[in-house]
């Protein structure tokens, strides 16, 4: 396996967990998969003016605002344009706008914005086991909008895998060949 720094390294096992990219490489090894990104955006405020004990969502306007260390975050949409074109940062201002009416005293000062993206697949499944084609190769992707929340449970699977351990669930439906 080379990096794209020049290190080239072998390896008998590898694991593919390169969120949405991770399509980008499967077909390097002539497994496509149907992996999209769902871009997301957030601003991050530090001096937001009020504080809150808790997060609050919003799911008609599809947004959440949540307290961090030392601000408030407000997070969210849903945008298609892949993985190449640069972030439509009007997207985050929508979503403070949103949240003020919500929260009025709101302010955003000294605001920091971010697009990230969801490794989606379409039936909103992730992908956690095997290659069908290549042996010693696995895939961790496609976790959507919970890939936080499932990291470590999709890390004690693979781990189970890699090192021949039979996992706790049947990962069948979570095969890459599925689709
Ligand atoms: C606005 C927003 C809010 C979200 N809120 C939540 C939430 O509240 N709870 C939740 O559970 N999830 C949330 N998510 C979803 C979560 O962020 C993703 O599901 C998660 O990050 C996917 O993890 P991953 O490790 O698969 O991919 P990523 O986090 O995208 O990590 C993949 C990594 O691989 C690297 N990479 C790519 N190509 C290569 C390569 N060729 N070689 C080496 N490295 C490479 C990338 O640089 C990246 O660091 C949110 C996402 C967004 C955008």
């Amino acid at each position: 396996m080379r990096l794209n720094d020049g290190r080239s390294f072998a390896a008998s096992e590898i694991v593919l967990c390169a969120g949405a990219y991770t399509g980008k490489l499967s077909r390097l090894l002539g497994e496509p998969i149907p992996l999209e990104t769902e871009r997301g955006y957030h601003t991050q405020i530090m001096a937001p003016g009020i504080s809150m004990r808790h997060s609050i969502i919003w799911p008609a306007r599809a947004f959440m605002v949540t307290p961090t260390a030392g601000g408030i975050r407000v997070g969210g949409t849903v945008e298609m344009a892949g993985l190449d074109a640069a972030p439509d940062y009007r997207r985050a201002k929508v979503l403070v706008k949103r949240a003020q009416e919500a929260l009025p005293d709101l302010r955003a000062e000294k605001a920091t914005e971010w697009m990230g993206h969801r490794p989606a697949l379409p039936d909103t499944v992730p992908i956690i086991g095997p290659s069908a084609k290549h042996r010693g190769v696995f895939y961790a992707t496609g976790h959507g909008h919970l890939g936080l929340t499932y990291a470590a449970t999709t890390a004690r699977l693979i781990a189970d895998l890699v090192t021949g351990v039979q996992p706790p669930i049947d990962l069948k439906p979570y095969r890459v060949d599925r689709f």
